[in-house]
C-alpha cells in the first residue's frame, strides 16, 4: 500500500474525488499528515468516517516507524527509522541553544565510501523515496520536548543526496511548502561529496537551498584515499560550487572532516588556502568522530584540539573563514551511521 506520504497533492485530491470526497476534504487530511503528523486515518476527526474507511483500504498515513532512540546527555537524539521494506536509515536531532537542527538521510547506506564513515561501509542498498525523506522529518517533529521546533535540516546523513535528486528536489519542496512542514529554504542545507553535473540539476532547483561541499582536501591524490568514488576533480568540484554562488547568491561551505597524520597537516591546510582562498567560502572542520571498526582496521585518528586549533589557524592566516563543529552526542552512537552498524550488528547484519 502506498503511503499519503509518498502522494502529491494532486494525486491525494484525485483519491479524495474519487471515493467520494470533495476537493477540501484533500487539504483537510494533507493538514492532518504534514501539520498534526497523525499515524493513523482515524484521528483525522474532521474528516468523514466513510471517507477515512474509503482511504485506509488503499493506503497506510506513513511507511516508516521509529525502529530505535538513543538519547545522548546533551540533547542528541539518533533515530532509527524502519522503511516499509524492513531497511533501516537513521535521521539526528541536534539541539543547540534556540535552534534544532535535524540531519536527515538520503540513502539507505552510501554508494561513496568515505574511508571514514560507517555508513559507507556496505555501499548503497536502495535510494529513499521522497515520503522516506519527509517522513524523517514527521518522526523527529514528533520526538522534540514541547516548546521546541525544528529550525533546521541537514541533508547529511547516510547517503549522497546529489546521486538521489529524483526523490531529493520534491521532499525538499514538501518540507519547504508552507502547507507542508514550512521550514523556510535558507534553513535547509544539502550536503553533496561533490557531483558537479548534478550539481548544476540542484541549482535549477527554485526554491535555492544552502549547499555545503564535502572536500576534505584539496588535493586530488589524497582526495582519492579519502574518497575512493570521487572521480570529479577538486578544481571542477570547487567551480560548480561557486556557479552555485553565481546563480543563488548563497556563500558555499566546504567541510573538512580532519583525520590525524591524513589530512591535518600544515601542507594541507595550505592546499586548501591556495584552492579556497580567493572564494567567498565558510569552511567547517570536523574533527573525526571514532568509529571503531574503522581506526581499528584503518589506522583512523580524531586529531587532537591543538592540531585541531592550528589548522584552523592556518586557514584564517590565509583569509578564510573557518568554523569548528564541537563533538555532539559524543557518549553513544556518535558518528555517522553507527547507531544503523549496530542496528546491523545487532540483527546479524
Ligand atoms: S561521509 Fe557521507 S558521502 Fe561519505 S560515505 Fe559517509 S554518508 Fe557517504
Amino acid at each position: 500500500m502506498r503511503a499519503l506520504t509518498e502522494v502529491t497533492d494532486a494525486e491525494l485530491q484525485a483519491a479524495v474525488t474519487a471515493r467520494g470526497g470533495q476537493a477540501f476534504q484533500a487539504r483537510q487530511v494533507a493538514h492532518w499528515v504534514w501539520k498534526h503528523g497523525v499515524v493513523d486515518f482515524a484521528a483525522m476527526r474532521n474528516v468523514p468516517q466513510r471517507l477515512r474507511e474509503a482511504l485506509a483500504a488503499d493506503f497506510t498515513v506513513r511507511g516508516a516507524a521509529l525502529a530505535k532512540a538513543d538519547d545522548a546527555d546533551d540533547g542528541t537524539q539518533k533515530l532509527l527509522a524502519r522503511l516499509a521494506d524492513g531497511e533501516t536509515v537513521e535521521c539526528v536531532i541536534i539541539p543547540d541553544g534556540d535552534r534544532t537542527t535535524l540531519c536527515v538521510s538520503s540513502q539507505v547506506g552510501c554508494p561513496v565510501a568515505c574511508v571514514f564513515c560507517a555508513s559507507g561501509m556496505f555501499g548503497v542498498r536502495r535510494n529513499l523515496t521522497a515520503g522516506e525523506i519527509v517522513e524523517q522529518v514527521l518522526l523527529a517533529r514528533s520526538r522534540l520536548p514541547d516548546g521546541r521546533q525544528l529550525t533546521n535540516l541537514v541533508v547529511m546523513g547516510m547517503g549522497e543526496p546529489m546521486l538521489n535528486l529524483d526523490a531529493l528536489l520534491p521532499a525538499l519542496q514538501r518540507i519547504h511548502d508552507p502547507h507542508g512542514i514550512g521550514m523556510g529554504a535558507r534553513r535547509i542545507t544539502v550536503s553533496t561529496s561533490g557531483y558537479p553535473r548534478q550539481m548544476e540539476r540542484f541549482a535549477a532547483a527554485d526554491p535555492s537551498y544552502n549547499l555545503a561541499v564535502s572536500l576534505h582536501t584539496a588535493d586530488d591524490t589524497l582526495r582519492k584515499q579519502l574518497v575512493p568514488t570521487a572521480s570529479a576533480p577538486v578544481r571542477e568540484i570547487v567551480a560548480a560550487a561557486h556557479r552555485y554562488f553565481g546563480q543563488k547568491g548563497r556563500e558555499v561551505t566546504y567541510e573538512v572532516v580532519l583525520l590525524e597524520g591524513r589530512n591535518d597537516r600544515p601542507q594541507d591546510a595550505q592546499a586548501l588556502v591556495e584552492t579556497l582562498g580567493a572564494l567567498p567560502c565558510t569552511v567547517n572542520l570536523i574533527p573525526w568522530n571514532p568509529v571503531e571498526e574503522l581506526a581499528r582496521d584503518r589506522g583512523l585518528r580524531r586529531p587532537s584540539s591543538p592540531r585541531v586549533d592550528a589548522f584552523a589557524e592556518a586557514l584564517r592566516q590565509g583569509g578564510l573563514k573557518v568554523t569548528v563543529r564541537r563533538q555532539r552526542g559524543a557518549d553513544r552512537s556518535a558518528a555517522c551511521g553507527q547507531l544503523r552498524l549496530r542496528h546491523l550488528d545487532a540483527a546479524g547484519g
